[in-house]
Order: structure tokens, then C-alpha cells, then sequence
């Protein structure tokens, strides 16, 4: 008898940002047959990162890595690529421009599938999939845009968008016959309901938040302070660090020169901690308070004691006649200063970022 010829196993990486989309692209994909791997990048403004792993305000919701769920829901594996430092040059010179807040999502989601081709070039993969949905997002995912980020990222016909693979022409895993067009979908438009009822199908009851919601860029407040941090310093450029110094606390900008980092909370505050080498820190000692970082340089006796008061009036000791507090500095030295607590009426808008 004749040996009959074995198909060759197709694989696919998936972009898997934790949310639902690429949850149920995956999915779509592995019914077809195909291994299916993930790759989450990592580009220090991902929500999840810190904001939920630090804040104890939803303390009674589980903190996970949502890429990391996902994969694990879906038996994948997940590759974490860290990409700060080419992500710099996307978010601060993007072709296509920023969306409703600082999002590049254009440049950010061509650089990712970019990304994706090189890796299953390496890695000898056969094909890209995302969760992207015709007309979803106002940016990335507009009918005319979707094959912007095909050509320009390189990856042409291996991009696969299995929720929207029937409104876009065939891809080469199609025409090879590798995937059935028809078992994929014609999602389109703003509507979550085709998602939802795809989730009730797959019984995936337990998701997070759809696309852009677990991204600082789309989040307006975010923005606020990184437009400020950026307006205020010599240059754009930016480090790891300063990025996530704007997901914590509340932000004074007193002077051009200075501002102030003020925790909100507990968990804010001993993640605070861990950045005293790196600014001049200030906390109460007479009261419980909050830990307040200062971002910058007080040029001035007035500038310092302006801090202070402000700094008690973020402590229990809000009411008292005096706070003590202490000043250390980067090197350790400390001392102590005693202030009246500034009056809310005198915390003025304009420093509020
Ligand atoms: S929401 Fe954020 S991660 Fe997603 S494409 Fe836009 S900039 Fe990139």
C-alpha cells in the first residue's frame, strides 16, 4: 500500500492582549485544528501592570494577569515580549497620529503584527491571528485601515482576523485550504452582542474588559499627566519608571519644576516606597498620611513649605493646627519640619493634573 501523505501540523501565533476578542479568535482557531500559540507585548502602559496589581481598590476581585488567563484558559502557550524600548519611538513619533487620548493605535497595532511576523519567522510558525473586528475601534479597526496594518506590518495575507475573516478578502491559510472561511465569522461594528453570544457558545462566562480597556493610552486622565510630564521636561523621552509613576497617586504640579506625587492609598504608598532612591520623598510623622514623591527640585523656601502643607493636608492630620513631616532626601538624609495643613480652599485647580 501506497504511504499516504501526512498534513503538515499549522501553527499560528495569536496577539493576545487578555480581553475577550482574542480570546474567542483563538478559539475559533484552535476548533479548525491549528496550534495555536500566544504573544502578549508588554510596553509598561498596560492597566494591569501595576494600577490593579498595586491599588487595593477592588481588593476583593482576584489580580491577575489577564494575557496570562487567557492563555491558560485556552491550554496555550504565552510568549511575554518586552518591547519599552522600541515602543518609545511608536508612541512618540506615530505616522498615523494619536487617537482620543495619546493612543497611537495604528502605528501600535502595525509595530505589534510586525512583531509577530518576524517572531513566526523565527520560530517557524505559519500564520498571525488577532481579535480585531471591522469597524470596532475608531483607529485600528476601521475597514479602511484593517489592511494598512497588513501591508505596512509586512505580514500581507498571514494576517488572519477570524471574528471578521468573512468581511475581508481570503488569506493565504484560506486559499490553502489550512482554514474553512466559513467556520469563521462577519462580526462588525461597535456591538459586543456577536462577542457575547460567542462566549456563551464556547461557555466562557469570565472575561476582561474588551480591547483599549486595559490600555493607559485610551484612559483620558492618563494622558492628562503624560501630556503634562512631557510638556514640563526638556524632552519627550521618557523611562520605564516615569511611565508608571503616572498610574500611581495624585499629581500637583506646583511649578514647571516641580511636582508632587501624593499616594491615594495603602497600596499605592508601599509601592511608593520602592522609588525613595529616585526622588526626594516627604511623609507625615505625627499623623498617619500618605507618601508623597517630588518629581523635581524646590527652587525656593516658599516651594518647599508650599509642599509640606500640602502634603498634611493629605494626612490624618488634616484638622490638627500642625503635621510633622519628614523630608529625605535621595541619599537618606532626613529632617524633620513642622507645618500647618494647607486649607482645601487653598488647593488651587490649575495644579491638579
Ligand atoms: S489600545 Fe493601546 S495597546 Fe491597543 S492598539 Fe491602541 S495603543 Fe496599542
Amino acid at each position: 500500500m501506497k504511504p499516504q501523505a501526512v498534513e503538515k501540523q499549522r501553527k499560528a501565533v495569536a496577539l493576545i492582549s487578555g480581553g475577550l476578542d482574542s480570546m474567542l479568535a483563538v478559539k475559533v482557531i484552535q476548533e479548525q485544528g491549528i496550534h495555536v500559540e500566544g504573544i502578549n507585548f508588554f510596553t509598561g502602559f498596560c492597566v494591569e501592570g501595576h494600577t490593579h496589581a498595586v491599588r487595593k481598590k477592588h481588593k476583593d476581585k482576584q489580580k491577575r494577569n489577564n494575557a496570562l488567563w487567557v492563555a491558560e484558559q485556552l491550554g496555550i502557550k504565552l510568549h511575554i515580549i518586552d518591547v519599552v524600548e522600541e515602543y518609545k519611538d511608536i508612541l512618540l513619533n506615530p505616522v498615523h497620529g494619536y487617537g482620543k487620548n495619546i493612543n497611537p493605535c495604528l502605528d501600535c497595532k502595525t509595530f505589534m503584527v510586525k512583531k509577530a511576523v518576524e517572531w513566526i519567522k523565527e520560530n517557524n510558525f505559519d500564520f498571525i491571528i488577532t481579535g480585531e473586528v471591522v469597524g470596532q475601534r475608531p483607529m485600528s479597526q476601521r475597514k479602511e485601515t484593517m489592511p494598512i496594518v497588513a501591508k505596512d506590518s509586512g505580514s500581507d495575507d498571514l494576517l488572519v482576523r477570524p471574528l471578521c475573516a468573512q468581511q475581508l478578502p481570503a488569506t493565504l491559510p484560506e486559499r490553502e485550504g489550512w482554514l474553512d472561511r466559513n467556520k469563521m465569522y462577519d462580526f462588525s461594528g461597535r456591538t459586543r452582542k456577536p462577542q457575547m453570544a460567542l462566549a456563551e457558545q464556547y461557555g466562557f462566562d469570565d472575561y476582561a474588559q474588551p480591547a483599549g480597556g486595559c490600555c493607559m493610552l485610551t484612559d483620558e486622565n492618563y494622558a492628562v499627566k503624560l501630556r503634562d510630564m512631557w510638556d514640563n521636561r526638556p524632552s519627550r523621552e521618557y523611562e520605564l519608571d516615569d511611565i508608571i509613576m503616572l498610574k500611581m497617586g495624585r499629581h500637583f504640579r506646583l511649578a514647571p519644576h516641580l511636582k508632587l506625587i501624593i499616594g491615594r492609598e495603602e497600596g499605592e504608598n508601599n509601592f511608593m516606597q520602592g522609588y525613595k532612591r529616585l526622588f526626594v520623598s516627604i511623609f507625615p510623622t505625627s499623623h498617619p498620611g500618605a507618601l508623597c514623591l517630588v518629581d523635581g527640585e524646590f527652587k525656593s523656601d516658599a516651594e518647599l513649605q508650599q509642599a509640606l502643607a500640602l502634603v498634611a493636608r493629605y494626612s490624618q492630620g488634616k484638622n490638627a493646627p500642625e503635621v510633622t513631616l519628614n523630608v529625605r532626601q535621595m541619599d537618606g538624609t532626613e529632617q524633620e519640619y513642622s507645618i500647618t495643613p494647607m486649607a482645601a480652599a487653598d488647593i488651587k485647580s490649575e495644579w491638579i493634573v
